[in-house]
Parts: C-alpha cells; structure tokens; sequence
C-alpha cells in the first residue's frame, strides 16, 4: 500500500513537494489545497491533482472554473501523513486544528520553529530521529546547506568550530513583495539565527552564523570557516564532497563561477523548473589554514527553492517506519536525477 500523503499550501515549496511525492512509487498524492486563485491552481488542475480548500475561498475558485473536492478537513481525513508548506506560524496552527485531532502525522517547513515538533531533520544527518514519529521540522533551506556540508566534515575531520556567513538572496523569483533591489542588508542579529538552528540537527556542533541579503533571486552563498581536530588536505576535502550525497562540487573549469551559471546549468541538465536541490561547493574556493588551528574554508552555493524537497520526501518515509535511511535517500535521488 502506498504512503497517502496531503500537501497543505501549494506555493513555492509546496508545489515542488506535491510534484516529488507523485514521482515517488511507494507514495500517493492524495490532493493539494488551493488558498486562493492563482496560477499554481491552475498548474495543479492541469497536473490533474486533486484540489481542497477553505469554505471561504470556494467561490474564489468556482468562479474560476476550479472544482474542488471538499475542505482541508476532507483532505486530511484521507490521508497518512501531511506536509505542510503554508507560511510561517500557520503550519504551527494547523498541526493543532487540524493534524493532531484527526491523528495524521504532519511536516511542517522551517519557517516554523524546532520546539514546535522537537525533531528537526537533514535526512543524511539525523534520518532515525523522525522514525515513527508522529511530527517533524524540515529546517530552512540556508540550515540544510550548512548541515549536509558541517555533517561530512565533522565525520571526518571532528569539528571544532564553525564561523559561516550567509549572503542571502533577497527574494524568490517569482516574488514582487520582497527585496532590496539596490541594497545590501545585513540581519542586525549577531549572532545569526541560523547557527542555533544547525544545533537542533547537528547536535552539540559549535558554530555561530551571521548573515545579509542581497538583490538576487537566484541562490545563497555561504562563507565557511570550519576548525578542525584533525589535519586536512584540499584535495582530501574534494573527494570528500564529491563522495557526500546531496553536494555537488563544481569548478571554475566548467564556468560555473556564480549562482547564475550554477542556475543556468540546472535548466540545461532539463531539472523541473531550473531546481538545483544538491548543495554546489566551488573547487577553487575550497581552502586549508594550518596556524594555531587546522582551519578548513569553502564556499557553498544554496537553491532556496528545491534543496529542502527532498528532505521532505525522506521525512515522510522516516515517520511511516520506513527504517533504511540510505536506501531511502537513494530512491528519492534517484527521482530527482541526483547521482
Ligand atoms: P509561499 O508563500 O510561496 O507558499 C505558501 C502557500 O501557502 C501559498 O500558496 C499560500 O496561498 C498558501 N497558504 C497560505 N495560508 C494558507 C492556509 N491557511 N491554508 C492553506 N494554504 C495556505 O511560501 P514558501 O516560500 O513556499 O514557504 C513555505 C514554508 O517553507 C515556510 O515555512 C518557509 O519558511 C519554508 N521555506 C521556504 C523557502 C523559500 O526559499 N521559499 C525555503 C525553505 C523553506
């Protein structure tokens, strides 16, 4: 019997996890809901999902030719596990009013927080950590990139401290609300938010974090400054990225010298919509300091968009018992085109 899984909040996230959870064959995308009108309703009738909303916008809908098959309440009735991908703080909401009185697990984004669910999940990471388990936290896109890199790393090299600065992007592409588009912000929080985050993965990790957006749509890139306990060579830290799942390293050699061309490639390999799920650490920029400390220091680019979607689709085979997390990890990369 396939997973029944629900997708509550069909937006940027949202989209692209409905879409991988019906390219999975163990799993059955039982519906999506729909807000409001738009074109993502739209793409969702002409993928033929099925559509369920709040009372309050059915005539939205039908009056846009929509025809949807019951509330939120119907969907989750019908299903195993829900992923929500609604904005921040409503996921919190809808475990309580809808999730945990119908007895359905559920996944919420990162815009929630850890305490939230108490299990926050990087599937190379911390995969038995959401086994059975009846909620769970997808972490932010940045959060994911530093865990998936840190987590090979410490494996290794046994981290002593982490520095990492986050240069974010300003918005998504498709987003008209948010920017700067002639201004460099820095997060006047220091340290960063991000840093306590990797924590709730990467248990007892030293690190602190500190960030600034820019005018870009495309990517993050992050700085890192990692010590180490054990001595390290550059060339060692290559095959090591190359040989860790999910990270791609790329080159200069290749013109992939920026977001723009790591993007551009990512539409040339025919990935959905242009996605780059795998974290791109750039060769050249992988360095060593040996000083007082054994200092490892790379640079990583981040897609916002599409590197948490797998992670969902482990997470929901983790809270349905599924127990081998590498071999789930591999079904997913396989769905993705991910080698
Ligand atoms: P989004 O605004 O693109 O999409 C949210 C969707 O939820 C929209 O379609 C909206 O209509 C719908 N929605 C709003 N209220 C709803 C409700 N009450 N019931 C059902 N649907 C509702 O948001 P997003 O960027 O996809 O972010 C979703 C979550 O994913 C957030 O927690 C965010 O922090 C996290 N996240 C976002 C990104 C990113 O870069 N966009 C990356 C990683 C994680």
């Amino acid at each position: 019997m396939p997973i029944k899984v629900a997708l509550v909040g069909y937006g940027t996230i949202g989209k692209r996890v409905a879409d991988a959870v019906a390219m999975q064959k163990d799993m059955k995308l039982v519906g999506v809901t729909a807000h409001s009108y738009s074109f993502n309703t739209e793409v969702a009738k002409e993928k033929g999902y099925r559509i369920f909303t709040l009372p309050e916008c059915e005539a939205e809908l039908k009056n846009n030719g929509i025809k949807t098959e019951g509330s939120v309440q119907n969907l989750v009735e019908q299903v195993d596990v829900v992923v929500d991908c609604t904005p921040r703080k409503i996921g919190k909401d809808n475990i309580e009013k809808y999730y945990k009185p119908n007895k359905v697990k559920s996944i919420v984004q990162g815009g929630e927080k850890h305490a939230t669910t108490g299990i926050s999940f990087v599937a190379q990471c911390n995969y038995n950590e959401a086994l059975n388990k009846d909620i769970a936290r997808i972490v932010s896109c940045n959060t994911t990139g530093l865990c998936r890199t840190l987590d090979a790393i410490n494996k290794e090299y046994s981290v002593q401290s982490v520095h990492a600065t986050m240069i974010r992007r300003g918005a998504d592409p498709g987003d008209i609300h948010h920017g700067p588009i002639n201004a460099i912000v820095p997060v006047l929080e220091m340290p960063s938010h991000h840093g306590s985050d990797v924590q709730t993965v990467l248990h007892g990790m030293e690190i602190f974090t500190t960030a600034l957006s820019v005018p870009s749509t495309l990517m993050h890139v992050h700085t890192l400054t990692v010590d180490v306990k054990k001595k390290a060579v550059v060339e060692d830290i290559i095959n090591l990225f190359r040989n860790t799942t999910r990270v791609r390293v790329v080159r200069n050699a290749e013109h992939l010298r920026s977001t723009a061309e790591i993007i551009e490639f990512a539409r040339d390999l025919g990935r959905p919509r242009g996605d780059m799920p795998e974290i791109c650490v750039w060769q050249e920029a992988i360095g060593i300091v040996q000083n007082s400390h054994n200092k490892i220091l790379y640079m990583q680019a981040v897609h916002q968009e599409s590197d948490v979607i797998p992670e969902n689709v482990d997470c929901i085979r983790a809270m349905t018992g599924f127990k081998d997390g590498q071999k789930s990890i591999e079904m997913t990369n396989k769905t993705f085109g991910i080698k």
